[in-house]
């Protein structure tokens, strides 16, 4: 049984309004991870821009709502479908700090955004290249532009890594704690 996890030691970043490149958006990405942390979250967090304006913004809430599909990217693409009134989210880019897993990756596909840029790659469970590759399926009519790992990955990284240690060390310290269920694989 996993600890909760103990309080979130990073503070957010504080991009320039200015330059609206895949930094920016990423920054906003790890804030939402963030606040995912803050909230006893595994920290994922997800942002669509639109002709450089966003239009979504989400992270996990899987433990809170109690819900195994409450996935950054899940809520993130659900709040572009409601925006734009369609579910078709072509022209739209979704940045998000952890490659998605295969529900996520799925749906991403299925909402024909354009673009999808993550900052780390996930060999267990990324199925956008980490772990296999959903975009590759050879008889699919749509696919997305990746840019796979790279922006702001050192820092969303960092803070995955330091949340799951965080909560071993909780874990091993001693059974104190309101308990909670194993980290899902997001
Ligand atoms: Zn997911």
């Amino acid at each position: 049984m996993a600890a909760p996890p103990p309080p979130c030691p990073f503070p957010k970043l504080h991009p320039s309004q200015l330059v609206r490149d895949d930094g920016f958006f990423m920054s906003l990405a790890y804030n939402q991870a963030i606040d995912a942390w803050r909230a006893g979250e595994v920290p994922i967090g997800a942002v669509i821009a639109v002709d450089g304006e966003i239009v979504a913004a989400a992270h996990n809430v899987v433990e809170s709502n109690r819900d195994p599909t409450a996935h950054a990217e899940m809520l993130a693409l659900t709040q572009a479908a409601a925006a734009r009134g369609d579910w078709r989210l072509d022209g739209a880019t979704v940045f998000v700090t952890k490659e998605p897993c295969p529900m996520c990756s799925g749906a991403l596909l299925m909402s024909r955004v354009r673009r999808v840029c993550y900052a780390v790659p996930d060999p267990k469970m990324g199925c956008l290249g980490g772990a296999t590759d959903l975009n590759q399926l050879p008889r699919m009519n749509h696919r997305l532009e990746l840019t796979a790992g790279g922006v702001l990955e050192p820092e969303c990284r960092t803070l995955l890594q330091a949340f799951f240690r965080g909560r071993r060390e909780g874990a091993e310290a001693g059974p104190e704690g309101s308990p909670c269920p194993a980290a899902p694989g997001t």
